[in-house]
């Protein structure tokens, strides 16, 4: 029986490719998508989970009635409890609080349990997500941490399945596979399987955030989910995942999220095919790199998973105008005509010595200061993410000692709003006597409310 499958387990894998007809206008190289939003549990990520189990079950690290633990905010996740249910695991997902609903929801669908925990803490933190599944896996009787950062078999998973379907879909003719790095497991999996077959030939391009460390970038927050590599700024060790083999890599592309979002807005506009912004990211680095190609080179790109998880975030033009990703309709005035001017916001660590603050705020001229994660390559504009709070010039003022920290004086962070925010709607919306503007998720700038 063709396309019959067994379980539900033998149906993942075995994904389409799709070309690229219209976001591809004038390259010549063929851009093939491969479809894993096709999945059974809706990504790539069912391929590692269904290998990393039965790597397990082989080496007896988990046993019949055993219980399987991860730290993820999503696809593994997912993966991982369909494996479960399927083979009659419990499974224990540990998920940072910012993860959305929906998600939490379709782990309880398939009977995972779900630990939230904060989001955001350095690698070394108890609670920080994988040290805290680490911890429920040692704890719990039968437990067993798929940790797929660190787990060979997820890489393996697509050594053995994803490479060898895009070599043989293509019949031998890929010349360059693109893929996002997350654990970094798709990219060198596929890759180094595509590399051995066609001894060397097809290259491998990593597509990364442009502000992720694997890239070179400062490990500042950026808005595309699931790949690249954040760093929190208390972290005192920037380890990279076991599953990332970077000598399998030719290239890393670093895409801006503007542009990811953009490219994953056009595929499902002008291409038919809703996918996330990892996916939009790949294929802005697919795109980038078959403008270099001609007829007879042959570019696969990887699309893990589908727009759906995401419509309320990249899908959302009032998520997008909020974070600075729209320039707004122009049809009335928007933040962005205030800024003409307006000078580079103060910045202080949240470290700071109250006279290192006030250092700042004759530097700069300002009133209020963002108050940051101390950061030392942070880029020019700091991440909204990576914005604690502020303090205030007239707050230092009185009687307090310049060796003095600022903790106390910190105040909460300020409204923000976006650079294409028509100014009526936003100040109709915040609150406050100043508020942060907003530009690709960063601080252009920090302004007063008019009067
Ligand atoms: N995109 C999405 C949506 C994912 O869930 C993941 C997995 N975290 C990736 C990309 C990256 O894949 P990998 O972990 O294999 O590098």
């Amino acid at each position: 029986m063709e396309h019959s499958y067994e379980s539900v387990l033998d149906a993942v894998g075995h994904t389409p490719l799709i070309r690229l007809t219209r976001v591809t206008e004038g390259i010549s190289a063929p851009v093939y998508l491969k479809a894993e939003f096709l999945n059974p549990g809706g990504s790539v990520k069912d391929r590692a989970a269904r290998h990393m189990v039965a790597a397990a079950e082989r080496d007896g690290t988990l046993r019949p009635g055993g219980v399987i633990v991860e730290g993820t905010s999503g696809n593994t996740g997912i993966g991982l409890a369909i494996v479960a249910a399927q083979r009659g695991y419990r499974a224990i997902v540990v998920v940072p609080d910012k993860t959305s609903t929906d998600k939490l929801a379709v782990l309880r669908a398939y009977g995972a349990e779900v630990v939230v925990t904060p989001g955001g803490l350095p690698r070394e933190h108890p609670e920080h997500v994988s040290q805290l599944a680490r911890r429920i896996a040692e704890q719990t009787p039968g437990g067993w941490f798929a940790n797929q950062y660190d787990n060979p078999a997820n890489p393996q998973a697509h050594v053995d399945t994803t490479g060898p379907e895009i070599w043989a879909q293509t019949g031998g003719r890929v010349t360059h596979y693109v893929a996002g790095i997350g654990t970094g497991g798709t990219v060198s999996g596929a890759g180094a399987h595509l590399k051995g077959v066609s001894d060397g030939r097809v290259r491998v391009i990593g597509a990364d955030p442009e502000h992720s460390t694997y890239g070179g970038g400062d490990g500042s927050p950026y808005y595309v989910e699931s790949i690249g590599h954040y760093l929190h700024p208390d972290t005192a060790e920037d380890v990279w995942p076991q599953s990332y083999h970077t000598g399998v890599l030719d290239a890393v592309e670093r895409i801006g999220d503007r542009e990811a979002i953009t490219v994953t807005r056009a595929l499902a506009r002008q291409e038919g095919l809703l996918v996330g912004a990892s996916a939009g990211a790949a294929v802005a680095a697919a795109l980038r790199v078959a403008r270099g190609l001609g007829p007879d080179d042959l570019v696969v790109v990887l699309a893990p998973d589908s727009g759906r998880n995401y419509l309320s975030k990249y899908f959302d033009d009032d998520w997008l105008l909020r974070n600075g990703f729209l320039d707004g309709d122009r049809t009335r005035p928007v933040l962005g005509d205030l800024l003409a001017g307006a000078p580079a916001p103060a910045v202080v660590p949240a470290t700071a010595s109250t006279a290192q603050a006030r250092e700042e705020f004759d530097r700069t001229g300002a009133e209020v200061a963002l108050v940051v994660l101390g950061r030392t390559s942070a880029a020019p504009l700091r991440a909204a993410g990576d914005v604690v709070g502020a303090l205030r010039r007239d707050s230092l003022k009185g009687d307090s000692l310049d060796g003095d920290s600022i903790e106390p004086l910190i105040a909460p962070a300020l409204p923000a709003a976006g650079i294409g925010e028509p100014v009526d709607a936003a100040l109709a919306r915040i609150e406050g006597d100043w508020f942060a503007v907003l530009a690709d998720g960063r601080v252009r700038a920090v302004l007063p409310r008019p009067a």
